[in-house]
């Protein structure tokens, strides 16, 4: 496994370990009691409107009994005086009571006296009808205490009912008391509040399919943010429906905003880190290792070119690349040594054979001319004699520098080629090029003056050169090489011969060319 692989494993065990830790422990650990609590507020709420119901109808039965059972209630039924209904009815204190309707009913279930409040005020009125929808009076004359949802003019409505009896409550009941109540606006404000939430009541008219439970019986069965409930009148018909609407904010989701960012966070932390890790670290160490073991393949010592702002890393890659340059600048040194003549510091045989090969190859494939040179210095035996051998080989030095500044081309090469002989390459476009380098090479050593006693052709040191030259190189040339040194070597034998100081070339001839 390479380090890549294993820091991604690594972070990707991490983001699934505390990814999938984080998810179970909201998911299992969290959520769980936060779903319970907010369905036990939910509860407590539908709890509470009950009770606000029932209170309400408590009071309201309280209130009506006391007004049912009273003499002056059994006596205004078994006659009716407008006085009663004065002193009792349209009194203050009643109008505060918040009761809206007033009905006496007689044994026969017929209203004997009916009020209703406009502008707070009690009207009498003759017409008890629209009750009629929802107030059962033969249920009412049957049994004392009754209490129910009415709808009245489009609006909710409650009634409470006793039979009147006297104080005492020892005579027969002669009728029934029935007060109405209006489900007023504030009423449902009080439920909103209880609730704390949206609370909606509403008519059947508007509910087409009524399939629910009713209030007092309504029981929450799953979390959600909806809650439904019948209203139903005393004879058993829904009349209404009420809802309460949470705020989706109030309910909890198994994951939540702040659940689903920390565990991204948590997850893209150490994504986040590995990229960095990768960018940083890993891809230029890697790089690093890849371009080393291209150099052990190659056997060639490059410069690592990665870029790092990581300080230990950079500081690895300046060493390793310090270290290549000096093996580098070692290399070169060695390459050049192996290639220079030791003593005239120009290129050696070795150097010349190498360079002569590829000459000779790219001569053929070019068809270019060439002129190869083989110099000799003359009688250089007897100078070695006379002046000594240091002065000999201080002789052959300046030779040398000097032959070497006359042509630098870099097509040119000069090298020693053994002893007190040198070898020169070039490309010569004519014999006349040919001839005009002969006489500069030749020319140049005469102009050093270097004395030499012994010389049996001049009182100076002299060379003589011979030359071979070929004016179009071709495929003919191939394995005919050494031939054309020899005709060079040919060459400078016959300047030799001449009286040496001086210098012979020759074209190159083969016989099958
Ligand atoms: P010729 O004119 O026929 O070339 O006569 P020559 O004396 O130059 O030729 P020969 O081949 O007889 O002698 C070459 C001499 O070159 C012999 C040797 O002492 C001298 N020589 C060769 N290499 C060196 C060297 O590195 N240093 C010195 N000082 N002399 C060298
Ligand atoms: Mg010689
Ligand atoms: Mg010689």
């Amino acid at each position: 496994m390479n380090l890549r692989t294993l820091v991604w494993l690594a972070a990707l065990t991490y983001t699934f370990v505390i990814g999938g830790g984080l998810l179970c422990y909201r998911l299992f650990v969290v959520y769980p009691p936060i779903a319970a609590a907010t369905l036990e507020k939910h509860q407590n709420d539908i709890k509470a409107i009950q009770t606000t119901f029932s209170n309400e109808r408590e009071a309201l039965l309280r209130f009506n009994q006391d007004w049912a059972k009273w003499n002056d209630s059994y006596e205004f039924v078994a006659r009716p005086n407008y006085n009663y209904i004065k002193l009792n009815i349209k009194s203050p204190s009643f109008l505060a009571s918040n009761i809206d309707s007033v009905i006496f009913l007689t044994l026969q279930g017929k209203s004997s006296y009916f009020a209703e409040k406009i502008n707070n005020q009690f009207i009498t009125k003759n017409n008890t009808d629209d009750l009629n929808y929802d107030i059962n009076n033969q249920l009412l004359l049957n049994q004392d205490k009754q209490f129910g949802l009415i709808r009245r003019n489009g609006k909710l409505a409650y009634f409470v009912s006793h039979h009147i009896q006297d104080s005492e409550q020892k005579l027969a009941s002669n009728g029934v008391l029935i007060f109405i109540r209006q489900l007023t606006k504030d009423f449902i404000k009080r439920l909103n509040l209880i609730s704390n939430v949206n609370f909606k009541l509403a008519s059947y008219k508007h509910v087409s399919e009524p399939d629910l439970t009713p209030l007092s019986e309504l029981t929450i069965h799953e979390l959600s943010n909806k809650y439904s409930a019948s209203l139903v009148n005393i004879k058993g018909q829904n009349i209404a429906q009420i809802e309460i609407l949470y705020p989706d904010s109030s309910m909890p989701t198994p994951l939540d905003k702040t659940s689903i960012i920390s565990i991204l966070v948590l997850i893209l932390l150490p994504i986040t880190i590995t990229l960095l890790l990768n960018h940083f670290f890993l891809l230029p160490i890697i790089g690093m290792f890849n371009q080393i073991g291209e150099m052990k393949k190659t056997g060639e010592v490059n410069l690592l070119a990665q870029k790092t702002n990581i300080v230990e890393i950079d500081g690895f890659l300046k060493t390793f690349n310090r270290l290549v340059e000096k093996i580098n600048e070692q290399k070169e040194i060695l390459i050049a040594d192996s290639i220079t003549d030791g003593l005239t510091q120009i290129y050696n045989r070795k150097y010349f054979d190498q360079t002569y090969d590829r000459v000779w190859r790219t001569t053929a494939r070019n068809h270019n001319p060439i002129g190869i040179v083989m110099l000799d210095i003359d009688f250089f035996k007897n100078y070695n004699d006379y002046y000594g051998h240091l002065q000999g080989d201080e002789a052959l030095k300046l030779i040398a520098k000097t032959l070497k500044q006359i042509d630098r081309r870099a097509d040119s090469t000069l090298a020693r080629y053994g002893g007190e002989e040198f070898v020169f390459i070039f490309q010569p476009k004519s014999t006349t090029q040919l001839e005009n380098m002969l006489i500069k090479l030749v020319e140049a050593v005469r102009l050093l003056a270097i004395e030499h006693k012994e010389s049996q052709t001049a009182n100076i040191v002299t060379i003589s050169c011979g030359a071979c030259f070929i004016q179009q190189g071709g495929a003919w040339m191939k394995n005919n090489k050494e031939a054309a040194l020899k005709c060079a070597d040919d060459a400078l034998y016959r300047a030799k011969a001449n009286g040496r100081n001086q210098y012979y070339f020759q074209s190159f001839e083969i016989k099958d060319r």
